[in-house]
């Protein structure tokens, strides 16, 4: 028998719960579940990959100095504001155990990304979940929820599971407005889908308490190799490389991620036909009476009449081979996340919803 007790707050966590894979038989089934990229990753990341694989026997740099170079390049930020993580997971937790813990609060929106809530309690804190505007990030419930004890604020934009966005404006009126001892953090893992975005970056360079994290694992199709940064004043990136791991980031996802950066044009053509796709699926399926709302991300948000038809739409699609997001644990047991996938899987995916449509008459 353990008898030792976990801190307060671990056991309150519920397991993160991943998009369902298809099993190694099911080669056919078509992977809609995690907002992965369709296109694979990029070739200059292989060969990358394949170019640094002899050279595994050798520690990563530790600094990362090459990838965030290449990352202040590519974005037009500073190398010296940038941290990288396993993921961008991995930020949002050095974020929640460098500045909240015991007796403080960390928010997130109603249906806000899973992992806030997971690593404010493996932190110690309190999570505090604060309502939406059907469905939108709702600024002025944020400023009400705000109080003396809290640390941090974590809003998606682009957020998951919703898919929609709030502008500029009101994002600056939030930062504008939160207590001074508390950081806002903007999560940009969609932020590359939306055209001339920059993620809420120009806010940071007036701002030293906003902070911003960035993936691999969307855009540059790179989720199984764990790679995010995040972006913020000096003081902040300080406090969080005193609790990273010095060497985080193996050699090959470093190099892959180097690489990434490099191909445009792969980001352009995953951009102009996630675009495109989405705008066809959510059409095709609203002719249905399926709605979504207007998507800034690589994935639509389906509402249903209610969770039975959606559960009963899960269960049919998955028979068919189609493998799409349930999204009862964000509260919205109505709906399902369809990620937007290449041609041939949004076709699919669209006639096998019909289908089940149609078998439920
Ligand atoms: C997918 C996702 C992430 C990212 O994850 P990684 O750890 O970088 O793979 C972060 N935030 C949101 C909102 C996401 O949907």
């Amino acid at each position: 028998m353990l008898k030792v007790e976990p801190k307060q707050g671990i056991l309150d966590i519920a397991l993160y719960e991943a998009g369902s894979a298809p099993k190694a038989e099911e080669r056919t089934v078509i992977k809609l579940s995690s907002n992965e990229n369709p296109y694979g990753p990029s070739t200059k990341s292989i060969d990358a990959i394949t170019r640094h694989a002899a050279e595994v026997h050798l520690y990563p740099s530790t600094n990362h100095l090459d990838l965030r170079q290449a990352i202040a390049t590519r974005f037009g930020l500073n190398d010296k504001n940038i941290i990288c993580g396993v993921g961008s997971d991995e930020i949002i937790s050095f974020l929640c155990y460098a500045f909240a813990g015991p007796g403080d609060e960390v928010i997130h929106t109603e249906h806000g990304f899973a992992m806030y809530k997971i690593s404010a309690l493996a932190a110690g804190a309190k999570p505090v979940k604060v309502r939406e505007n059907n469905r939108y990030t709702d600024v002025d419930a944020i400023l009400e929820a705000c109080n003396n004890r809290t640390r941090l604020i974590f809003i998606a934009n682009p957020n998951n599971p919703t898919s929609t966005m709030i502008d500029a404006h009101k994002v600056q009126r939030l930062a504008d407005n939160i207590p001074e001892t508390c950081i806002l953090v903007l999560d940009g893992a969609y932020a590359e889908y939306v055209p001339n975005f920059d993620g809420g970056a120009s806010l940071i360079h007036e701002r030293e308490n906003v902070f911003m994290t960035r993936t691999f694992s969307k855009m540059y199709g790179l989720g199984g190799l764990r790679i995010g940064w995040g972006y913020g004043s000096k003081h902040v990136i300080d406090i969080l490389n005193r609790i990273r791991g010095p060497f985080n980031l193996s050699t090959l996802a470093l190099a892959a991620a180097n690489s990434a950066l490099t191909d445009v044009d792969y980001v352009d053509k995953s951009r102009n036909e996630n675009t495109r796709l989405r705008e066809w699926l959510s059409n095709s399926l609203s002719n249905l009476g399926i709605e979504s709302d207007k998507s800034y991300a690589n994935f639509i948000l389906a509402r249903f009449k209610g969770s039975e038809e959606a559960s009963a739409c899960y269960k049919f699609l998955s028979n068919e081979g189609v493998l799409v997001r349930q999204v009862a644990n964000y509260n919205l047991p109505n709906c399902l996340r369809i990620t937007i996938g290449d041609e041939v899987a949004c076709k699919r995916v669209y006639e096998s919803i019909r289908s089940f449509l149609e078998s439920v008459g």
